[in-house]
């Protein structure tokens, strides 16, 4: 029955295997597409694939916001702070574990951790309750064997791809229900008799990401280690942004659970000019990224640029010192993409799909359905300028409209924003559509198609954010043939190539100075080249749409690092 489906046999090219496998255990506040709020969640939703299908075993363990469709209960239950009982959820997924903890605390009517009266007052309960299940689950929760670690070992993303294939071909021949109902029984009939269910066991690789699973290695030491359990479990913290370290009220360090000589480790003292609040008048909280980062055995961000600045005054939210003492275990990998959501040759969303041999008249396509659509003159000619991304100081939002009329006053090109969060900002967007109605557009919303779209359409991409992990947009817009103008920070700084016309090198353009001048100046070299050496700016687009964006290389440095961690002593 194995690797079946339909009638048609599933193929299963040879596995890329990592030499050592491991057991691995992502821990996150949020997993695309269960939950969404930035880049986080897509980090989760593609890098563990990527694990597995080089045959680690994988498991993600996240909140159950709502009641997913495809995750079942595995019918065990926890008892845990004393007082809260959580569930577990489980679906395999291409060779991954998700595991959704279940408890009355997770749903909420508004957002995962806000609502329109702001963050929620209970989320430090939420994560550290998500980190005990987390931490619990390996013990207990028996699941099956995945395929990259059956014997033999299949490729779990082939087999998946092929029973997909598999299941539209017979739907297409018009006995769809039936080959799939067949291919569903047998991966069920597969999942619940012959394939053996073990546990993970305790020699895992915990990866904690952001303050919301920062008291993993805390844990780790304080609750089971002292007393011979997890010995040789390690864990890595992943910093996807500094900004937010989970800084609570110090007396609430008694319900977290911990031994009352770790208080230390999660004091944090702030110094007076960042203190906020009555309980931090004399500075004094409790900080969970800030136990975390002292208590990992790794500390990750998602680039080697993020991974300088964090360590200095200005990129380092107060904790530069104490990531600055942990530099020799710090390392910056940057982000892959998921190269099936954002391939423009097969994106449904695109009016035209197109590839590398194709993108100048594919991209005209989409532009011209995109201008038609929001009402702006239709011309392929003109160059259209985008912009994609949270509404928040972060994202530079306000110095793009502060540069705004002096682009599009002075230059014949389209901006096209989608963005939310802040207000003010999304009435600048607002104000910039009504001031500019033949050349700007400002879209307030969360719209995942339309920025697939957008992406697809535009020439130009503007990330002018102030501060940038990693940042996705300029791997996508690069992928799609759009060329990213960004200020030079984080994972801007790894990923944008500066563009020179000698060498023909680089796939964009960036600068140093983060304001409205600095980002006209570099839109303005966009301009130039767009305008004036089209055979410049096409062979930009297409160094951008073949550089190499998967997960799987990401995924490699990972193991590196995971091998480096079992290295060191706990
Ligand atoms: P961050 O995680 O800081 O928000 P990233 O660039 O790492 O920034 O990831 C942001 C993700 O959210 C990207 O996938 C981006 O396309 C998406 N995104 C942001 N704002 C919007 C929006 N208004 N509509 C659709 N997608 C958006």
């Amino acid at each position: 029955v194995h690797g079946t489906a339909g009638a048609v046999t599933v193929e299963q090219p040879g596995l890329k295997r990592a030499s050592t496998l491991r057991n691995i255990m992502f821990v996150t506040s949020e997993v695309a597409p269960w939950s969404k709020t930035g880049g986080l969640a897509d980090v989760l939703g593609s890098l563990p694939f990527a694990l597995a299908e080089r045959g680690h075993r994988v498991m993600v363990v996240s909140p159950r916001y709502a009641p997913y469709d495809g995750p079942k209960d595995t019918g065990a239950r926890v008892k845990l702070l004393g007082h809260a009982e959580v569930g577990y959820y489980h679906q395999q997924i291409k060779g991954v574990d998700f595991v959704f903890v279940d408890h009355p605390s997770y749903p909420r009517p508004g957002g995962i951790y806000s609502d329109t009266n702001g963050v929620y007052g209970d989320n430090q309960f939420r994560y550290s309750l998500l980190c005990l299940a987390a931490l619990e689950a390996p013990f207990f929760l028996e699941l099956p064997v995945p395929p990259q670690q059956q014997d033999p070992p299949r490729s779990p993303t082939a087999i998946a791809a092929a029973e997909a294939a598999a299941a539209a071909k017979a739907a297409a021949a018009g006995n769809g229900p039936t080959a799939a109902a067949i291919a569903e029984i047998q991966a069920t009939v597969e999942a619940e008799s012959s394939v053996p269910k073990t546990k993970y066991g305790q020699d895992i690789m915990f990866v904690a990401n952001d303050w919301h699973t920062s008291l993993i290695p805390v844990y780790l030491a304080a609750k089971y280690r002292p007393h011979g359990v997890y010995g040789g479990a390690r864990a890595i913290l992943a910093i996807h942004n500094l900004r937010h370290q989970g800084v609570f009220p110090p007396y609430t360090f008694e319900s977290l659970g911990l031994p009352p000589h770790w208080y230390g480790c999660l004091e944090w003292q702030y110094p007076p000019h960042q203190r906020q609040g009555s309980w931090a008048e004399e500075g004094r909280s409790v900080n969970h990224l800030k136990a975390g980062l002292t208590t990992a055995d790794r500390v990750v961000t998602v680039s080697a640029g993020y991974a300088e600045e964090i360590k200095t005054y200005l990129g380092g939210w107060g904790m530069e010192g104490i990531i600055a003492s942990r530099n020799p275990v710090l390392n910056g990998i940057v982000n892959g993409i998921d190269t099936d959501e954002w391939n423009p040759a097969t994106d449904p969303h695109l009016a035209a799909t197109y590839d590398t041999t194709n993108f100048v008249e594919g991209k005209a396509k989409c532009k011209m359905e995109l201008q038609r659509e929001l009402g702006l003159p239709v011309n392929e000619h003109i160059p259209l300028i985008a912009f994609i991304g949270r509404l928040d100081p972060q994202k530079g939002a306000d110095i793009l409209l502060q540069a705004a009329p002096n682009l599009l006053r002075y230059n014949n090109v389209q901006l096209v924003c989608l963005g939310s969060g802040n207000k003010d900002l999304e009435d600048g967007l607002r104000w910039l559509e009504g001031e500019f109605r033949d050349r700007a557009r400002g879209w307030v919303g969360f719209n995942v198609p339309f920025s697939h779209k957008l992406t697809a359409a535009a020439d130009i991409l503007l990330m002018p954010s102030r501060f940038e992990p990693c940042g996705l947009n300029q791997l996508y817009a690069m992928r799609y043939g759009a060329v990213p103008v960004a200020h030079k920070t984080g994972g801007l700084r790894d990923t944008v190539l500066d563009f020179n016309p000698w060498a023909q090198e680089g796939t964009g353009w960036t600068y140093t100075s983060c304001d409205a001048q600095g980002l006209l100046h570099a839109v303005g070299m966009a301009l130039l080249t767009y305008n004036n050496h089209k055979d410049d700016f096409r062979k930009l687009q297409l160094r951008g749409m073949k550089r190499e964006a998967s997960w799987d290389g990401a995924a490699q440095q990972y193991e590196q690092i995971i091998d480096w961690s079992f290295m060191d002593p706990p």
